[in-house]
């Protein structure tokens, strides 16, 4: 694909427009450095012309049933599988993500579109029946009105699905804002389904964190804001959510440990790591980055994984179907992994550490041994295809040591011994333990979001549901 400029308005009350400021502001393709789009760089006025016309739009959508609300959203999924090829391309090419991955993502976003399609038939509250003499009472469970969701640049499609399918089932309006850095595959979908999708009930506001993300949070009638980010962006949200006392769901940052006990088959889980470790240049919140190795597995698993990670093709997305590794996302994210490898003093690193190619934003896969627990690069989520591997010395120290940052969010556990397994998904404080597995084992039916300061809240299943309504009682006298 070239890299031809396309220009993209933001997507408000039905309408495509510009900026209240006039202003615009450039997307970059990673891989290569370039300009690829220009897209409008909203201000805090866009965001209330949206919240304006949401309010418009939602009483006709409280009047829809849920086989209307489910209608949009099998409609959605199907201009998403109709065009999934064309989404695939412009992500791999805003994100510089490799295309085998870009082509995964698109039919597990139908999935999930069709999977809340399904969710808006099946909601319920739970009582009903004379609780006091005299009366009838009722649950009803209802939509919370105008929400906004706020997304990455990791899966800047796939992330804001995630959110879209839950608001819209649920029956609320929704206002999107996607990444400063990623906003083409969302603005691209909205266009192709623009003509099922009624006006103000979707909107997409582009533009950067402040102004447009920070209005959204404050805006006294959005009553709920989704975030997937940084620990740091969740946090400056949940007190500007404070002044309205919005509802916020918050799917934040992750440091995953993959605790690899000595019974376990070192082939798979050097494979294991490939994967979990380096999918998506390591840039997900999932990833694999802290491999905890039994005493006796250690030396094995080094010697099964350096040619592993040494065998990913790395380079530019769009040159070839066969790259597994693409670039990080921006200049700086390259400078911010950088800048963790130079500051791991005392620490080995056996394969990677640099940069490749001479144009693009790129990180080599890079394996890091002879860390310390308290070590930077093992505490501080680096987003980048870098791999620590401890060693420890018995179960309980694996343990603690897993727990042992301030994320919460995926862990896994390699072993053949079930009771082993067991224990330790009981004592890892982590949203998602996989076992003899890491990253690939997730699906629309079950939750996905943190322990500790990865967030509250959950994407995906009908536990989702839960951020996106509220719970009435109504009591009905009798006589
Ligand atoms: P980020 O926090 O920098 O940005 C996320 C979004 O928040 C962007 O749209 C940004 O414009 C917006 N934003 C920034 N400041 C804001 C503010 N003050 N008020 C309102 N909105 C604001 O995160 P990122 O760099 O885009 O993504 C990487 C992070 O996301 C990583 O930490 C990663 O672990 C996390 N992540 C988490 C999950 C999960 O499910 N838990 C999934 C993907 C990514």
């Amino acid at each position: 694909m070239s890299a031809t400029k396309t220009e993209y308005k933001a997507f408000v009350g039905g309408e495509w427009v510009d900026s209240a400021s006039g202003e615009t502001m450039d997307v970059i393709n990673p891989a290569t450095g370039e300009v690829v789009a220009v897209v409008p760089s909203c201000v805090a006025e866009d965001v209330d012309r949206a919240v304006a016309a949401a309010a418009k739009a939602l009483p006709e959508w409280l009047d829809k049933t849920p086989k209307d609300r489910s209608e949009l959203l099998h409609s959605l999924a199907d201009v998403l599988e109709e065009n999934a090829e064309e989404l695939a391309q412009l992500e791999s090419l805003n994100v510089g993500k490799p295309l085998m991955a870009s082509r995964d993502e698109m039919p597990f976003s139908t999935d999930n579109l069709r999977f809340f399609a399904g969710a808006a038939r099946q909601l319920e509250g739970k009582s009903a029946g004379e609780y006091i003499q005299g009366y009838t009472s009722i649950i009803r469970r209802e939509p919370l009105g105008i929400v906004g969701g706020i997304c990455p640049w990791n899966y800047p499609l796939m992330m804001a699905v995630w959110k879209m399918g839950p608001a819209l089932a649920a029956g609320n309006v929704q206002i999107l804002k996607p990444s400063e850095q990623t906003p083409l595959s969302l603005l691209r979908f909205v266009q192709l389904a623009q003509e099922v999708i009624p006006a103000g009930v979707l909107q997409v506001v582009t533009g950067d964190g402040v102004p447009v993300g920070e209005r959204l949070v404050a805006h006294p009638d959005v009553r709920l804001v989704s975030l997937t980010g940084d620990i740091a962006t969740g946090k400056a949200i949940a007190k500007n959510a404070a002044d309205t006392l919005k509802r916020v769901h918050l799917e934040l940052g992750g440091k995953a440990p993959m605790v690899v006990f000595d019974d376990a088959d070192p082939k798979a889980v050097a494979e294991g790591i490939r994967l979990g470790g380096y999918w998506n240049s390591g840039q997900d919140c999932t990833a694999g980055s802290r491999v905890i190795a039994g005493p006796k597995i250690y030396d094995k698993l080094l010697e099964e994984l350096v040619p592993q990670v040494e065998s990913l093709k790395v380079g530019d997305p769009m040159e070839s179907d066969e790259i597994e590794m693409g670039s990080v996302i921006s200049q700086s994210q390259q400078e911010r992994i950088l800048g963790f490898l130079e500051r791991a003093k005392g620490a080995t690193i056996l394969t990677g550490g640099g940069t490749n190619g001479s144009r693009g934003f790129f990180v080599q896969p890079t394996i890091v041994t002879d860390v310390k627990q308290t070590d930077e690069i093992v505490q501080k989520e680096v987003f980048g295809p870098v791999v620590t591997v401890q060693r420890f010395a018995d179960d309980d120290e694996a343990i603690r040591w897993a727990n042992d940052v301030q994320y919460g969010l995926a862990a896994s556990v390699w072993t053949r011994d079930i009771g082993r397994a067991l224990n330790a998904v009981r004592r890892l404080q982590f949203g998602t333990v996989w076992v003899n597995d890491h990253l690939l084992p997730i699906t629309s039916e079950m939750p996905h979001g943190g322990y500790k300061q990865s967030g509250y809240g959950k994407d995906m299943s009908i536990y989702s549901m839960e951020e996106y309504t509220q719970i009435k009682h109504a009591a009905f006298k009798l006589d």
